[in-house]
This record gives structure tokens, sequence and C-alpha cells, in this order.
């Protein structure tokens, strides 16, 4: 399972292990209640939000292109009055469309709206390496967005209206890419992809499903960077999630 024992410390460094223990004696796997979510229903838009009405009519064409069409859409969404006001520019998506698995999280924060990408500040940084050291996975062979399009000013946390109005966007990037898997990182993009009113302590270490799409919940990286010992418990979410895919 791994290259090296360079590598297997690499990780366990990752998820906040500081020692190894000579018997190497592993917790108990987590039992994974997996339950239905009916899915959020989002409000009507409003009659002058720029872009088109969601759900779109795609053009014929690879995933890449419908979701370059939606992303130009998300651009001239003026649903949000506060964000449209003072977002740089709108952050879409990043990453590979056919791949099984999507990271979800919560909004763009300044480093991201002022590149246009989700996930490019440090928080950004820790969610590579969890994908790259802890999954051995690229970067790119992953998707990655948020449930907001657009950076909430002074990073507040999106208010549910917003929310509500970039769903849409959210639900139809999810119908393009057809994800197997859904990570979500933190407690905003947990509670609203599956409209619940659970803390992420309890959401996380646990099989949940979106519309057929198993989602599994951990902490955000930019809390992980805030309190490190809360690494461990998200690299035992990551294992699941790689047990779940079938990488172990
Ligand atoms: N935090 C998020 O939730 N998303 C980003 O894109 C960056 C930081």
């Amino acid at each position: 399972m791994y290259e090296g024992i360079a590598d297997y410390l690499d990780i366990m460094r990752l998820a906040g292990v500081s020692e190894v223990k000579k018997d190497g004696r592993r917790e108990p796997a987590t039992v994974s209640p997996r339950v239905n979510h009916p899915a959020v229903t989002p409000a009507p838009p409003p009659s002058d939000v720029g872009g088109s009405f969601i759900p779109l009519q795609l053009p014929d064409g690879s995933k890449a292109k419908q979701l370059r069409y939606l992303a130009e859409e998300v651009a001239k969404c003026k649903r949000c009055k506060d964000l449209v006001e003072f977002r740089t520019q709108t952050v879409f998506g990043v990453g590979n469309p056919d791949s099984p698995l999507v990271f979800l999280g919560e909004a763009p924060g300044a480093d991201e709206d002022k590149q246009g990408e989700p996930f490019v500040g440090r928080a950004g940084q820790l969610l590579t390496d969890i994908i790259e050291k802890g999954m051995k996975l690229r970067r790119e062979d992953v998707y990655i967005c948020n449930i907001l399009r657009c950076r909430p000013p002074g990073n507040r946390n999106p208010m549910p209206d917003e929310a509500a109005h970039c769903r849409p966007f959210l639900d139809q990037t999810l119908e393009i890419i057809k994800p197997k898997f859904i990570c979500c990182l933190g407690a905003v993009a947990a509670k609203n992809l599956l409209a619940s009113e659970q803390t992420i302590g309890a959401l996380r270490g646990k099989v949940w499903e979106y519309k057929e799409i198993k989602v599994i919940c951990t902490y955000h990286p930019a809390y992980l960077l805030r309190n490190p010992s809360a690494k461990k418990d998200t690299w035992n979410d990551i294992q699941l999630l790689m047990r779940e895919m079938e990488m172990v």
C-alpha cells in the first residue's frame, strides 16, 4: 500500500501522529450507517438575476465543455447582491470532470477570489497534501468546488439565501460530473449538502448518501491548520473514503 517507510511516515505526520507504537495496533473501523437525504429544494430564482435560468439546457459534448458552459453562466450570475459587489471573479471549480471523487468546500477565500481557482491558499495546500501525500492521487485527478461560487466579504460564512441561490449550480455541476463520492470539507459544506443540522463532529466518520452519491464528511483544512490535533480524525475519514473507493 505504501511505497516505502518514508511515505508511510509522511502520511502519519499528515494525520498528526508524532509517534508510532511498536506493536502497530490500529484503531477499530468506524461503523458507517448509510442514510438517504432528501435533496434540498432550491429557492426559485428571481427574474432579474443575470445569467440563465437553471437547470440550463446544456450543450451536447464532453463534460468539460458542459462545465465550461455552466461556468460562463455562473460568471454572469447576480443573484447575491453582497457577493457580486465584492467579488473579483466567480470561482467555479477545478479538476478532472471524469473523476469519481468531488471535494466540496465552503466558499472561495481571498486567494481563490484573486486567482479564480478553489483551494489555492494555505488551506488549499493542506487539501493538496491530503490528496497527494495521503491518497496518492494527483490534485488534477479529482474535482474540487465549493457550496458558493463567490467569496463572501470578510470571509464570513455563506448566508442561507446565498447557499440556496448557488445550489442549482452545484447540483448541475454534480449532474455533469456524476461522481460516485463526495468528500465534504467542513461543517458548511456538509450541513448544506446533506440539509442537516448536525455538527461536523457528528457527521464525520460515517458514510451518507446524496442523490445516490456516497458522501463522507471531514473537518475543513482551515480548521485543521488551527487545530492540528484534529488531523488524525481527518486521516481516519480519508481512510474511510479510500476504503469506500476500494483504493485500499
Ligand atoms: N476554503 C473553502 O472552503 N474553499 C476554498 O476554495 C478555499 C478555502
